[in-house]
């Protein structure tokens, strides 16, 4: 989370330094005419359009971006903060016209007609207040349908793409507002490069909403095996040669029929024969219905890998934890272990609530394979696992590092609690399961 973080603050104070640049030789100069309310109009907007641009470039998915945010998951964080950001920095924007407006009319217009882009700007300037105007409300009923979790994620899914004609409209409102003489200042041509990106990735977005191009790979379901006391289906696909590979502890976005794309970890371990495998938890509408619909020669599209969840570390030592269903991505790296073996010494804590005899005796299996320690936590018997419970089995956290997948609040408390014990915080990897 920190490089989300990190990210986040670079973002708004740098966006802030651009805007001062152009800002300030207005405040500086001989004339010295800038009213407050136009300043603050400019600073707002400008804010609000590069939060709204830059979030629109993470969602199309800039492998690039995603490998310095540490996974897609981190990215749709930043993703999410930028448009919370964003709708914040809009609203004040949006209640601050009223009072911007009023000395705009005690100040009056000048009659002279102006050539060239200025005339074009006056001439469009009120058309480009009320199309913001609107956007705005758009913005705002989009961006509640997102956060609102109560809202069934299937219907957000079909709606989030809304939010990229109506940034079209806010750059045209952008354009034309933002003072002329800031295109010529520092903050223009970044601003205009910015824009251009949005205007790019909102485009690959709507492209890949409406599938015009697709790049999944197809695959036959080959296999399925439901484990009714814990609710998880085991999914096995046979994919088409459009599947390139992935390393363990990625995974894939899964579709199935008509249904939106779903995130799951690739449980397999990458033979290059286009197996790959899930592991699924019945967590809600679509999930449940799996074990009934899904059958042996169904066709399913995948598309992928995602994620730089990998394992890849300088320490001699590592600790796995994993609640419930995270515990895909260490059988997956089990597998691959267990072909590849790296040497390394490894602490495997699985956390759920009770014993599932066959899957446990499985993940045994796969840890011997592997050479992995595997210590079983049942937590409706033992209460909550803690970093004073693994610290007791892995003193040495210090030449440790920690990868975790599981609920966030237990990843949170698990890793507060190791950090104090003295696991270095950048050691802490995390998974996080939730995209929303
Ligand atoms: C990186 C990642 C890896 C995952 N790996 C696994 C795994 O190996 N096994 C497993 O069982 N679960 C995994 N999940 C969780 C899984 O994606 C959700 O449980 C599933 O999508 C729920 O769908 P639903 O319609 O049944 O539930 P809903 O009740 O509709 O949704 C429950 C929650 O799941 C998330 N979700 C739902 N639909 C989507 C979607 N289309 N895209 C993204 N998130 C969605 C939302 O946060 C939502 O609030 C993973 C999630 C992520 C982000």
């Amino acid at each position: 989370m920190t490089r989300v973080r990190t990210a986040f603050v670079w973002i708004v104070a740098a966006t802030l330094v651009m805007w001062l640049s152009a800002e300030l030789p207005l405040w500086l100069g001989g004339s010295a005419t800038r009213r407050f309310g136009d300043a603050f109009m400019q600073g707002t907007g400008v804010l609000a359009i590069v939060l709204m641009s830059l979030s629109l470039m993470l969602a199309a998915r800039p492998r690039i971006v995603e490998r310095w945010m540490n996974g897609l998951d981190k990215m749709y964080r930043l993703h999410k903060w930028l448009g919370i950001a964003n709708l914040i920095v809009a609203a004040v924007h949006w209640q601050a016209y009223g009072f911007v407006r009023s000395a705009e009319l005690d100040a009056g217009t000048s009659a002279a007609p102006i050539d060239g882009w200025a005339g074009f700007a006056e001439a469009q300037h009120d058309t480009a207040v009320f199309i913001g105007d609107q956007a705005w409300k758009f913005v705002l009923v989009l961006s509640i349908l997102a956060l609102v979790k109560r809202f069934p994620y299937r219907l957000f899914f079909k709606t989030h793409w809304l939010f990229v004609p109506t940034y079209f409209v806010l750059i045209y409102h952008s354009v034309v507002l933002l003072d002329i003489s800031a295109w010529t200042s520092l903050l223009g041509p970044v601003l205009g490069i910015v824009m251009a990106a949005g205007i790019w990735s909102g485009i690959v977005c709507l492209w890949r909403s409406f599938r015009v191009t697709d790049d999944r790979a197809i695959g036959n379901v080959v296999g399925i095996t439901y484990h009714e006391s814990v609710r998880t289906l085991e999914l096995e696909v046979q994919l088409d040669s459009r599947w390139k590979g992935h390393e363990a502890g990625q995974f894939a976005f899964l579709s199935t029929g008509e249904e939106a794309p779903h995130p799951f970890t690739i449980l397999s371990a990458w033979r290059g024969d286009g197996r790959v495998s899930f592991l699924i938890k019945e967590l809600g509408d679509y999930t449940s219905t799996l074990s009934r619909t899904l059958k042996t020669g169904d066709e399913v599209k995948v598309e992928g890998p995602w994620g730089t969840f990998d394992f890849a570390s300088d320490a001699p030592r590592q600790i796995w934890i994993a609640g419930g269903v995270g515990v895909t991505p260490f059988i997956a790296r089990m597998r691959h272990l267990g072909e590849h073996p790296d040497g390394k010494l490894v602490d495997f804590f699985f956390s759920t609530p009770q014993s599932y005899p066959e899957g446990d005796r499985l993940l045994d299996l796969d840890a011997r394979a592997a050479g992995a320690n595997l210590h079983l936590h049942f937590s409706d018997e033992a209460g909550l696992i803690t970093a004073e419970h693994v610290a007791a089995i892995v003193p040495d956290l210090a030449n440790a590092d920690v990868w975790f997948c599981g609920p966030a609040a237990m990843g949170a408390a698990l890793k507060s609690g190791l950090v104090k014990l003295g696991l270095p915080p950048v050691r802490f990897h995390q998974e996080l399961f939730e995209m929303r």
